[in-house]
């Protein structure tokens, strides 16, 4: 079998909004068997890795917590210790920042207590959370305009909910971006920060050359795969991340796209069936 790494995406692999993928955990459970490697990568930066594992839980998919890479662990590679981050964003943000031995500034809660002018920061971390509003806009354009760098746990415009689409963390970059007239240096898929954590996370050395633009391989990791709904970020991460792309069927991409840039190495309907495909016929698989 060509593939023993696995980058595996939650969203529309996993699960799709609070449904299960049928299929999904019986086929992480035969990757498990098969003493495969397996990684869970999400753009969704508010929940923690532990919120993570226990979210795969609930799902009947068991995982460790060192299994689970998220955008606001990537954003926090880009933080040294001992800086000063102002944190617009969830737990998740504000539990990597602080795991990168950063002080965290809370801007959700400066706004609340009626605080107009943050302390100085080195840095703004910008990720999903509800509470973005005017008051939080102003204490990232201040910090920023004071000199602090501005870095995003991803760009996504929106993602999937019950009911249709609702904004992603993407919206809300782009208000700090057009208020501060700073670019974000982005962190998640598909983007640097978070293909260094995936590969090192898969076993893989680092990139020999680091890619520097989003449609430049990366030296590949032999028998390593990302599986993902989207090939906007899912296959343009896998290219980046040096890993073959199967492109499942399951979340937001539909037989009628295809086909689709970059090209998977493979398109099934579900996560089941790109194990399937890829183990089934192998002698002694479980
Ligand atoms: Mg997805």
């Amino acid at each position: 079998m060509r593939w023993r790494a696995w980058a595996l995406d939650l969203d529309g692999v996993i699960w799709r909004g609070r449904r299960t993928i049928p299929g999904a955990p019986e086929a992480v459970a035969r990757l498990r068997r098969r003493g495969d490697r397996v990684v869970f990568v999400t753009n969704n930066s508010a929940r923690t890795p532990v919120q993570v594992v226990e979210t795969l839980a609930a799902h009947r998919v068991t995982a460790g917590v060192d299994e689970v890479v998220t955008s606001s662990l990537a954003a926090a590679t880009l933080i040294r210790p001992g800086e000063t981050v102002l944190v617009v964003g969830g737990p998740g943000v504000r539990a990597a920042v602080a795991g990168a031995g950063a002080e965290v500034v809370d801007a959700v809660a400066l706004a609340r207590a009626g605080t107009r002018r943050a302390p100085t920061c080195d840095a703004v971390v910008v990720g999903i959370t509800p509470d973005f509003d005017y008051a939080v806009l102003t204490l990232a354009l201040g910090a920023v305009d004071a000199g602090a760098r501005l870095i995003a746990t991803n760009d996504d415009p929106t993602f999937p909910v019950a009911d249709g689409i609702a904004p992603g963390n993407g919206a809300l970059v782009a208000a700090v971006e057009r208020a501060t007239g700073r670019r974000a240096v982005v962190a998640g898929k598909p983007h640097e920060a978070m293909a260094v954590l995936v590969r090192a996370a898969l076993g893989a050395p680092p990139a020999g050359e680091p890619a520097t633009s989003g449609s430049e391989a990366t030296t590949p990791i032999p028998g390593a795969v990302m599986v993902g709904d989207r090939p906007d970020t899912d296959g343009l991460f896998a290219r980046r991340a040096g890993l073959a792309f199967a492109l499942v069927l399951s979340g937001v991409t539909t037989a009628s796209d295809l086909p689709v840039e970059p090209q998977p190495d493979v398109v099934a309907a579900d996560l089941a069936g790109v194990v399937e495909s890829a183990v089934g016929d192998h002698a002694g698989d479980p």
